[in-house]
C-alpha cells in the first residue's frame, strides 16, 4: 500500500467513526508511524508502506476510532511554541491556557518567585521558567503527572523544582510572588456531556473540581493567602461560568482583580493581588 492510499483509507475509517478532522488526524497518525513529519507524506505519496509502519498505523487508527485523543497516541502536544510529552496521566495542554501564560508573563518581574499548582504535564511551569529565565516551583497531587512534568522540564532544560502534594500543600513552607494554576474546574454533573475523548481518557483528577466545579478554586484562593507574599499575584484559568463565583471568593485583602478573555471572548483568566 502506498502512503497516498494509506491516507485515503485512514481518513475514510476515521470519518465513518465521526472523528473530527479525519484527514489531518490520518496524516498525523501516519507520519507518527513513519517517524517522519507530515510534509514527508506529500513529498513521497507513491512510497510503499513497510509492514511494520502499516501495523503501527493500523493500531493508531484503531485507538483513535475508540476515542483515544490523538495526543495520547503520539504522546505529544505543542504549547506556547514548544512540544510537550503527554500521557493519559496528564491533561492535554489547551490553547486557552496560553492566555494564562500571557497574563502571568505580564506580572512576573525580575526576581519574582513563581509557583504552578496542579502542573500536570508541566507546560505552564516550563513555559514560564524558560520565558522569564526564572526558577519555578511546581506541584501536583499526582505523582505520575509529576514524573511527566519532570521529563518535560529536563527535556527543555527548564529550572523547575517539583513537589507531589495536594494544591499548595505541595509547596510546604515556600512563599511566592506569583501563583499560577489551571485547577480542575469541570463540575461533576457535566461529566456525561463531555466529549468522549475528554471524559473517557483524560485524568479525572485534573478535570473535575467537585460537584459544582468551584471546589478547588475555593481551596486555592484560601491557600493563596498563606502562600503569597505581600502584593503577590494569584492567576487562575477560569472554567465556564466561574468568573462570578471566583471573583466573590476574593474578598478581604484582595485587590486589582483583573479578568482576561480568550479568543472566543469568554472570561478565561483571573488575576488578583493579595495584600493583607
Ligand atoms: N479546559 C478543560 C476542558 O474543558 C478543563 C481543564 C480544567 O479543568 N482545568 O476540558
Amino acid at each position: 500500500m502506498t502512503l497516498h492510499t494509506a491516507l485515503l483509507q485512514g481518513t475514510e475509517l476515521l470519518e465513518a467513526e465521526a472523528v473530527l478532522a479525519p484527514r489531518l488526524t490520518a496524516e498525523v497518525l501516519l507520519s507518527h508511524a513513519l517517524h517522519r513529519d507530515r510534509v514527508y507524506l506529500y513529498a513521497h505519496p507513491e512510497e510503499e508502506l513497510t509492514q511494520v509502519a502499516w501495523i503501527h498505523y493500523g493500531r493508531y487508527l484503531h485507538q483513535r476510532m475508540q476515542g483515544v485523543p490523538t495526543q495520547y497516541i503520539t504522546k505529544r502536544q505543542e504549547f506556547y511554541g514548544r512540544e510537550f510529552r503527554v500521557t493519559s496521566d496528564v491533561l492535554i495542554p489547551r490553547p486557552e491556557t496560553e492566555h494564562l501564560v500571557e497574563a502571568a508573563l505580564a506580572r512576573i518581574t525580575a526576581g519574582s518567585t513563581i509557583a504552578d499548582i496542579g502542573t500536570g504535564s508541566g507546560a505552564l511551569a516550563v513555559t514560564l521558567s524558560l520565558e522569564k529565565s526564572a526558577s519555578v516551583l511546581a506541584g501536583d497531587i499526582s505523582a505520575a503527572a509529576v514524573e511527566i512534568a519532570r521529563f518535560n522540564a529536563a527535556h527543555w532544560k527548564a529550572r523547575v523544582h517539583f513537589f507531589v502534594g495536594d494544591l499548595c500543600l505541595a509547596l510546604g513552607n515556600h512563599s511566592v510572588d506569583v501563583l499560577v494554576s489551571n485547577p480542575p474546574y469541570v463540575p461533576l454533573t457535566d461529566g456525561p456531556g463531555l466529549q468522549r475523548e475528554v471524559r473517557d481518557h483524560e485524568p479525572h483528577v485534573a478535570l473535575f473540581g467537585g460537584p459544582t466545579g468551584l471546589e478547588q478554586y475555593r481551596r486555592l484562593t484560601g491557600d493563596a493567602r498563606r502562600v503569597l507574599r505581600p502584593d503577590g499575584w494569584l492567576l487562575v484559568e477560569l472554567g465556564y461560568n466561574s468568573v462570578g463565583p471566583v471573583s466573590e471568593m476574593l474578598q478581604q485583602g484582595w485587590r486589582d482583580v483583573e479578568i482576561g478573555a480568550d479568543l472566543a471572548g469568554l472570561p478565561r483568566v483571573l488575576a488578583a493581588r493579595y495584600s493583607p
